[in-house]
C-alpha cells in the first residue's frame, strides 16, 4: 500500500479492517461490495484502532490540507487514487455573540455546512460513498432522496464517471431536480413521499443489479458524515462542546458524530465525557421525538408527514434504532418545533448573525432556544449548532414585500 504521507488527501492509509451489523454483530468483508446484514440491519466501519492511533494524531493533523480526507486513516478508502474530491469538509466553526447573549448560552457556536460544495453537508456522504464505490468498481448507484443527497450523489457520481439513478418526490426542492439533471443523474419525479421513492428504487435495485445507495444500505455514506464530529473537536481544540444539536432526518448526521465521538474517545483524543446530542425535528414530521418521549429503542412511521424542512422530512427512518441509541447514551434529547418556529429562527440569525441558514439549521436553532427556555441546557454550557446546508438554496422558504422606489425617489 502506498505510504505518502503528505500530499493534497494528506494521510498515509485507511485502517479499515470489517464491517459489523450493530443489531447481531456479524462482520462482513470490506474488500467487497457490501449493503446491509443478513438481519437485516445496517453495516457500519469497523477500523483497527491501535494502528491508527500510531499514524494520526491531533499534532499530525495540523499538517494537513484542510478537508475531511485529513482524517483519512479512520475512512474507508484503500487506494488515494479512487479518492473523489470537490474540496469538501473542515467547515467553518463560527461563533454567534450576539444570540449567545440574546439567549445567555455560556457560548455559542455555528457549524456552517452551507459552504461545502454543492450547499449542504449530504456532499460529505456523497464524497466519501462514491469514492468507495469507485474504489469496489461500481458502475451504477441508485438512492431515493428528498432532493440534496441526490444533488450531491450526482455530482459526485458525474466526477466519478458512475451513472446515477435517482427518484425524489415532486415537492422536492425544484434547485436540486435541476442539480442531478444537470450533473447528468436519471432523475425521476414521485407524486409520493420519499418512502415512496424507496419502494421504487427497491424494485429497480432487484430487476437491473445497481448499487443501493441508499440511506445506511451502503456502509460509507455515514463514514463520511461523521467528520462533521472529527472536525468540531478538532476545531474546539480537543475540547467537546456540552451540547451539539442536529436536525434529524434520516439520522445519519447525528449516528456519524456519535460514531465520531466513540472513535476520538478510544483513541484517546477526547475525554469520557461525551456531548449532549439533541435530534431537533419538525412538528409536522417527528417521529424520534415521538419515540424518545416513550423511551421507545425504534421510531413508528410518522402519518402524513410535512413541513418546510424539507431535508428531515423523513417519516420512518432505516437507522432509527442508532439515532436512539445515541441520545440515550449521550443523555441527549429529542425535540421538535413548529414550521413557525422555523421561519422565525431563519430570519433571526440572517439578520442577527448574518447567517442565512437552510430551514433544517433554522429548526436547529429553535431547538436550541428551547432547550435553554427550559433550562435543559444551562447558562454556563457551550452549544454547537449544526446548520446543515445554505439558505441561498431555498429561495422560495422566505418572502419579503419589498417597497419600490420611484426612479427620482430619496431615500
Ligand atoms: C438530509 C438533510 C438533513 C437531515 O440529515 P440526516 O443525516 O438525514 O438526518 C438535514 N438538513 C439538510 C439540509 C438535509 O439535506
Ligand atoms: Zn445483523
Amino acid at each position: 500500500m502506498a505510504q505518502k504521507t503528505k500530499g493534497l488527501y494528506g494521510g498515509v492509509r485507511s485502517f479499515i479492517s470489517a464491517l459489523c451489523c450493530p443489531k447481531c454483530g456479524k462482520e462482513y468483508d470490506h474488500l467487497k461490495i457490501q449493503h446491509i446484514c443478513e438481519c437485516g440491519g445496517p453495516l457500519l466501519a469497523v477500523y483497527d484502532m491501535p494502528q491508527a492511533g500510531k499514524h494520526l494524531s491531533p499534532e499530525l493533523l495540523k499538517e494537513r490540507p484542510p478537508n475531511l480526507w485529513r482524517y483519512r486513516e479512520l475512512l474507508p478508502v484503500l487506494d488515494a487514487a479512487n479518492i473523489v474530491s470537490l474540496g469538501e469538509g473542515f467547515t467553518p466553526l463560527t461563533p454567534l455573540p450576539r444570540l449567545e447573549e440574546r439567549y445567555g448560552f455560556g457560548s455559542l457556536y455555528l457549524k456552517d455546512e452551507g459552504v461545502i460544495p454543492t450547499g449542504t453537508f449530504k456532499a460529505r456522504g456523497a464524497a466519501v460513498g462514491i469514492s468507495k464505490a469507485k474504489e469496489l468498481g461500481v458502475r451504477h448507484i441508485a438512492m431515493p432522496t428528498n432532493g440534496n443527497a441526490g444533488a450531491a450523489w450526482a455530482a459526485y457520481a458525474a466526477r466519478a464517471e458512475i451513472e446515477a439513478h435517482i427518484v425524489m418526490p415532486e415537492a422536492a426542492p425544484l434547485i436540486t431536480r435541476t442539480e442531478c439533471a444537470a450533473a447528468g443523474a436519471k432523475v425521476l419525479m414521485v407524486k409520493g413521499l420519499i418512502s415512496d421513492c424507496g419502494k421504487i428504487i427497491a424494485r429497480a435495485i432487484a430487476s437491473r443489479g445497481w448499487y443501493d445507495a441508499s440511506t445506511l444500505k451502503e456502509p460509507y455514506r455515514i463514514e463520511g458524515k461523521k467528520t462533521m464530529g472529527y472536525e468540531i473537536a478538532e476545531q474546539l481544540g480537543w475540547k467537546i462542546p456540552d451540547v451539539i444539536a442536529y436536525p434529524t432526518g434520516g439520522g445519519v448526521g447525528i449516528i456519524g458524530i456519535y460514531k465520531a465521538l466513540c472513535e476520538m474517545r478510544t483513541l484517546g483524543w477526547i475525554g469520557e465525557k461525551f456531548p449532549r446530542l439533541v435530534a431537533v425535528q419538525a412538528e409536522g414530521c417527528a417521529p424520534i421525538v415521538r419515540a424518545f418521549e416513550k423511551n421507545a429503542g425504534k421510531s413508528e412511521f410518522f402519518p402524513d408527514s410535512k413541513t418546510v424542512a424539507f431535508g428531515i422530512n423523513v417519516p420512518k427512518a432505516f437507522g432509527d434504532f442508532l439515532v436512539l441509541d445515541g441520545l440515550y447514551k449521550t443523555a441527549g434529547t429529542a425535540v421538535s418545533v413548529t414550521d413557525g418556529e422555523i421561519i422565525e429562527s431563519l430570519k433571526e440569525l440572517a439578520s442577527a448573525e448574518g447567517e442565512f441558514v437552510c430551514p433544517e439549521g433554522a429548526a436547529a436553532f429553535a431547538g436550541i432556544k428551547k432547550l435553554r427556555a427550559q433550562n435543559w441546557i444551562r447558562a454556563d454550557e457551550s452549544v454547537v449548532l449544526l446548520n446543515t446546508g445554505a439558505g441561498i438554496k431555498y429561495p422560495h422558504t422566505l418572502n419579503f414585500d419589498i417597497p419600490f422606489c420611484s426612479l427620482d425617489g430619496n431615500i
